[in-house]
């Protein structure tokens, strides 16, 4: 087949489809692309409101749902009228659309809002998410799902009571790389991955929620570290069964008083794979490997940015088209609504990762082997 007619990323899709190389199992069914509906079905797009108007709402989400199809911007709930008022000439909002923290409960009685995206400091997703479902909306909550499994327990019951649906934030499940890691992993194409490794770490030097204990639920660990834990429950096709830890010691004691500087960890999956992980505030790296006896797969630097760096195999680079993985994640939630079906991504996930988290901090408190 002659392809040289194509766009060259169209035509070494192609040629990798020829091949029946790795792009196959990803390539065919990339984010985004949705059933066809019948006819008599009159689809739209559902309307999101914002919660928590910060950064990841801000340069993110917003932007985001610009390319979505099935979602759309419709509101906003945020604790700064000033925020209000900046969003609303920014996209044309209604004010009857846009709730403050202290009203929000109101959006019960609005049709134009169907699921509500909370973007708040971490333990404060708890009371949002669980107010959302009981305003009847479905509701996406962002990672970590809370500071705690029981505040997991309470936002899954809550949104089980209310028949909405609920998922959690994690982008990089909606990414062409990892699918493909995903792939590798089901089709064991380079045997089961035993060997993992990775570390997500930046420099943090703010003084925020970020370092406040009781809106973060911990430190590096809670924020960046979880997709280290993502990445390996993937690539092993299993939660883990058991971890061990310790915490870095402190080069800045005083900014990191309530939380971790830095954490190393390891988590032992049943298949006997063990993950390698560092995560941290003070350094930098954004990397994760999985290797089997037959190859391995390596993410290079921006393992998990919101467009993934040099991805390596044992057969060579990888190259696919990289959608915009905010709105994959949010075009398949609205599918999971629009179709009835549960996200891969939903509380069971959230909740099953911060049984983890708790453990690696339980290990690293104890200097003991902790069971997951
Ligand atoms: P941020 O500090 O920039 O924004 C947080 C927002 O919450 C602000 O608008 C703030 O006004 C609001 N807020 C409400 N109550 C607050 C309180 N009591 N104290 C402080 N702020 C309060 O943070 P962010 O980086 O946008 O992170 C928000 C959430 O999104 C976190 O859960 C974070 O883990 C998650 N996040 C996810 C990704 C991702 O790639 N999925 C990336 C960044 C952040």
């Amino acid at each position: 087949m002659n392809h040289s007619h194509l766009h060259p990323s169209r035509r070494e899709f192609l040629r990798r489809l020829a091949l029946g190389g790795a792009a196959v199992a990803t390539g065919l069914s990339l984010p985004g692309r949705l059933p066809a509906q019948p006819a008599s079905a009159a689809r739209k797009p559902l309307g999101v409101a914002l919660l928590g108007l910060g950064t990841y709402a801000t340069t993110q989400l917003a932007p985001a749902l610009q390319q979505t199809k099935w979602c759309r911007l419709a509101g906003v709930v945020s604790g700064h009228p000033e925020k209000i008022a900046k969003w609303r000439q920014d996209f044309s909002l209604p004010e009857k659309n846009c709730y403050r923290y202290e009203d929000f409960d109101r959006i019960a009685a609005n049709p134009d809002i169907d699921l509500v995206y909370v973007v708040t400091p971490n333990t404060l997703h708890r009371e949002f998410v669980v107010r959302a479902a009981k305003a009847g909306k479905h509701v996406i909550s962002e990672k970590p799902m809370a500071g705690s499994v029981a505040d997991c327990d309470a936002m899954i019951a809550a949104c089980r009571e209310a028949k909405v649906k609920l998922s959690v934030g994690y982008r990089m499940h909606f990414d062409p790389y990892i699918k493909e890691l995903m792939r590798l992993q089901r089709d064991r194409d380079f045997g089961d991955f035993t060997k993992l490794t990775g570390n997500f770490s930046y420099q943090f030097g703010q003084r925020a929620w970020r370092v406040e204990k009781k809106l973060s639920g911990g430190g590096p660990l809670m924020d960046v570290g979880i997709y280290v834990i993502q990445n390996a429950c993937m690539a092993a096709g299993a939660a883990p069964v058991a971890v061990t830890a310790h915490e870095d010691p402190k080069t800045r004691p005083d900014f990191f008083q309530d939380v971790e500087e830095g954490m190393s960890f390891k988590l032992e999956f049943p298949n006997g794979a063990v993950l390698d992980a560092q995560t941290s505030y003070t350094a930098y790296a954004n990397t994760f490997r999985a290797e089997g006896a037959k190859g391995w797969i390596e993410f290079g630097n921006g393992a998990f940015s919101y467009q993934l760096g040099r991805v390596s195999t044992s057969r060579g680079d990888l190259h696919f088209p990289e959608p915009n993985q905010q709105a994959a994640q949010l075009d398949d939630f609205a599918d999971c609504i629009l179709t009835g079906r549960e996200s891969a991504v939903g509380g069971d996930m959230g909740r099953r990762d911060l049984k983890i988290l708790t453990a690696i901090y339980a290990a690293a408190r104890t200097g003991q082997r902790v069971a997951v």
